[in-house]
């Protein structure tokens, strides 16, 4: 175990990464009186407005997210939601009250995120056991009223009162489910943006640059030390710690990772609707929530998606196979790497046909309108996860070196956290808090031997999840700016 030295107020922090996990880093030293924090990224966020369709590639740069706080029996995930959504109502009060808090090419109106719902469906006769569980560990701890299961008739009236009733069917024909009534859509993009605003007003510095903000490497003293970073423009940025939160890009970065998490790509559609389409109405937030099918059913399940954004955008999501791209590194070791329509040198405009497949089945069996409409999918997306072996965070210091943190493996559920994950990076870096069962989860770790884990990790090129020997298909609508 490495020894805590905390840096002291006054000390230059450097984070690498501004995805979620980075902003919220940024935000919550700020807050606690870190005057030298530095958040580095090859990204121009603040051109490109972590939009995808502008080249942003990074798993937080998106339209949307899904935010619950059902978890089965994982009640400390269930909490952190609690605390997170705090945040995010307290988001909209600044954005409400306008001036300064509202960053450049938002408005006073623009929200973060919305209360629609997260409703997960299953089309078996009876309930997962993590839905059980959700409802129970909800109700123990003082959330009663708040997951509504869509068979039940007090339930189906609550849903009633409180403005889900179209929510708890979504689709044409009737699934199983329970709707998590505290949850909802992130509108991913304005929430990053809104959240870099607030690092920069509370006198963080960006370094948002593909050269300059580019990190190289570590740079570490006689003693083993890590004393800050180098930079792709050559440059040495001191720092007294070293914050590594680069989602996918992570593992290649910090090999120290190897064993404990992997990148894994998801694969994403977007259907567009048109502007006179009626259904805009039928999936716009007011009616239609978030929603999983079968998300933890394996290869023919492992759907999601979300209501239309405010450009009629649709979007679904496939996680039922977590793809890899193991790649041979320096070192001789495969890991994989992200790899997508953005990636330099290499651009992937293409997704798994087992993805494919098994949407376009969804959307024949769930969402026939569409097709009724002539409605197909318009853009497709690799989104890179970083995924821990147990899907727990990872969030510690880099075992055996000094001034070196990481916090990543967001493994598929992190964004919602955006507003508070920080709080508890900042808390692990200066040591407190650390018999949380929260933060134990996240330390540093080995699968032991024996123990079971829901992925997988490095099973390099041969494996039958790695990307080159998978049939990948391209859909894009054709004459797209993409
Ligand atoms: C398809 C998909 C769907 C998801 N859905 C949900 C959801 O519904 N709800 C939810 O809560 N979570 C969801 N997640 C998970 C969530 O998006 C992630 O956990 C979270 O966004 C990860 O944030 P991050 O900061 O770790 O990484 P990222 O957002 O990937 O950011 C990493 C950053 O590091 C930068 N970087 C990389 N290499 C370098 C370098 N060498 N130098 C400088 N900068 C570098 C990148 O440019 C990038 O900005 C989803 C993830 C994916 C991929």
């Amino acid at each position: 175990m490495t020894a805590i030295s905390p840096p002291s107020k006054t000390d230059p922090v450097v984070i690498v990464g501004a995805g979620i996990f980075g902003l919220s880093t940024a935000i919550h030293l700020a807050q606690r009186g870190y005057t030298k924090v530095t958040v580095f990224d090859r990204q121009p966020y603040e051109k490109t407005l972590y939009s995808y369709t502008e080249g942003c590639d990074a798993a937080s740069a998106d339209i949307n997210k899904i935010i619950r706080s059902a978890y089965g029996s994982q009640t400390e995930y269930q909490e952190l939601t609690a605390e997170a959504l705090k945040i995010w109502n307290a988001w909209h009060e600044e954005l409400r009250l306008g001036g300064a808090a509202v960053p450049p090419g938002m408005t006073s109106d623009d929200v973060v995120w919305i209360n629609n719902g997260n409703i997960s469906l299953t089309d078996a006769d009876t309930l997962p056991g993590f839905e059980r569980d959700t409802v129970q560990g909800m109700e123990a701890a003082g959330h009663r009223g708040t997951q509504l299961i869509n068979n039940e008739e007090d339930h189906l009236r609550l849903a009633e009162e409180k403005g889900f009733a179209e929510a708890m069917q979504p689709f044409s024909k009737k699934l199983l489910g329970v709707l998590d009534t505290t949850g909802g859509t992130a509108i991913a993009d304005k929430a990053c943006r809104f959240a870099l605003h607030k690092a920069k007003s509370l006198g963080v510095q960006f370094v948002l640059d593909p050269k300059a903000g580019r990190f190289k490497s570590t740079i570490e003293d006689a003693s083993g030390k890590v004393t800050g970073i180098r930079t792709a423009d050559g440059k040495f940025h001191a720092a007294a710690m070293t914050i590594v939160a680069c989602g996918g890009w992570t593992p290649t970065l910090v090999p120290d990772l190897d064993g404990l998490a992997e990148t894994t790509a998801g694969s994403v559609v977007i259907l567009k609707l048109p502007e006179s389409s009626p259904l805009r109405k039928r999936f716009s937030a007011s009616r239609f929530p978030a929603w999983t099918f079968k998300i933890r059913d394996g290869a023919e399940g492992g759907l999601y998606g979300f209501p239309a954004d405010e450009n009629g955008h649709l979007k679904i999501g496939y996680r039922g196979t977590k793809y890899t791209n193991p790649r041979a590194q320096a070192d001789g070791v495969e890991r994989s790497e992200p790899i997508t329509r953005w990636t330099e040198g290499e651009s992937l405009k293409k997704i798994p046909e087992q993805a494919l497949t098994v949407i376009r089945k969804f959307l024949d069996d769930y969402l026939p309108e569409l097709g009724a409409e002539g409605i197909d999918i318009w853009l497709t997306r690799l989104c890179w996860y970083n995924d821990s072996y147990d899907n727990h965070y990872v969030i510690d210091r880099v075992q055996g070196k000094k001034g070196l943190m990481v916090a990543t493996a967001g493994s598929g559920h992190a964004f919602k956290y955006l507003p508070n994950i920080g709080s508890w990076v900042v808390d692990i870096m200066e040591g407190v808090g650390l018999d949380r069962p929260a933060v134990k989860a996240w330390q540093w770790r080995e699968k032991k031997a024996g123990e079971t884990a829901p992925n997988k990790l490095m099973e390099g090129s041969r494996s039958r999840k790695a990307l080159g020997n998978v049939p990948l298909v391209s859909v894009d609508a054709p004459k797209e700016r993409l």
